[in-house]
């Protein structure tokens, strides 16, 4: 290996050590995800779903929100699939199996169903 100043990851769970940024590793992980994702079944119908959820569920719909006062919810941005399949799941377009989030909420959730994941900030 070429003697350069390297630095860890940025991802936050990998110690790689890269010239900059993310290692190849989690750089490849990442445009795969990326690539991937209107295979995973986000595309324009789950948009179409998302929007009409979103206008008929405006405020966030988390533990945590829930135990407010309506009015005092935040408005939610991100819908999510409670099976956690996606919109490829069997119920991936059934508003019983979603929840509208807000982003910050939604990234806190994700962090606490994937326990030694990713870390939401
Ligand atoms: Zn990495
Ligand atoms: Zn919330």
């Amino acid at each position: 290996m070429p003697r350069r100043s390297l630095t860890v990851c940025s991802t936050p769970s990998c110690a790689e050590l890269t010239s900059g940024g993310r290692c190849a590793v989690c750089r490849r992980e990442a445009e795969r995800q990326r690539g991937s994702a209107s295979q995973r079944g986000y595309d324009a119908a789950w948009q179409r779903t998302r929007a009409a959820y979103l206008k008929n569920h405006p405020r966030c719909e988390c533990e945590d929100c829930e135990a407010l006062p309506y009015e005092q919810r935040p408005a939610a941005t991100d819908v999510d699939h409670i099976d956690g399949l996606g919109p490829n799941g069997p119920r991936g377009h059934d508003p019983s199996n979603l929840r509208a989030l807000t982003k910050s909420h939604h990234s806190r959730r994700t962090a606490r169903d994937q326990p030694g994941g990713w870390n939401a900030r």
